[in-house]
């Protein structure tokens, strides 16, 4: 590791590769070999618990990072499902488990993300919680470049590099 090497702080464009996965060992990002992301930091682009965790490593660095359900989705709420009369759906809508859905509130003109729980005669169970709330998460991650932001990013608030150039 270069000494010298710049540290991760606000306004570095870092790039990290990572595998996340669960407390019973199932990977839920990276298993087919780790993921790559290239990032702006300080401007809330990663989980929250994530971003903190980062600070000051350098290229090359290796960590290992743990996020308590509250640092990164969320807890399970109870509250959060909802049975909806299978008549309220498309019928052309070829619904399954595991699908996630984008729910309009007619009343609330606000749209919701939801995802398909369970398929009844009753109807369908939306779960409106995250798919990983609830989850503590485990992070393995190698720093690959940390490099200042150029202008243009910092006033973009996000890196021109990875096929994104405006
Ligand atoms: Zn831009």
């Amino acid at each position: 590791m270069n000494p010298s090497a710049l540290s991760i702080t606000d306004g570095m464009v870092v790039t990290f590769r990572y595998t996340m996965s669960l407390d019973d060992g199932e990977i839920v990002a990276g298993a087919a070999g780790p993921e790559t992301i290239t990032y702006l930091h300080g401007e809330g682009a990663l989980l929250p618990g994530l971003e903190d965790a980062l600070y000051g490593l350098k290229a090359g660095q290796r960590k290992a990072i743990t996020l308590a359900p509250h640092e990164a989705y969320g807890e399970l709420d109870e509250d959060a499902w909802e049975l909806v009369p299978l008549s309220e759906f498309p019928p052309d809508l070829e619904l399954e488990p595991g699908m996630a859905l984008e729910i309009h509130d007619d009343e609330m003109d606000e749209i919701y993300e939801a995802y398909v729980a369970q398929i009844s005669d009753e109807g369908v169970l939306l779960d409106f919680n995250h798919p990983l709330a609830g989850e503590t998460l485990h992070f393995q991650i190698e720093v690959l470049d940390v490099r200042p932001a150029t202008r243009e990013e910092l006033e973009h608030g996000h890196p021109h590099t990875g096929g994104h150039a405006h």
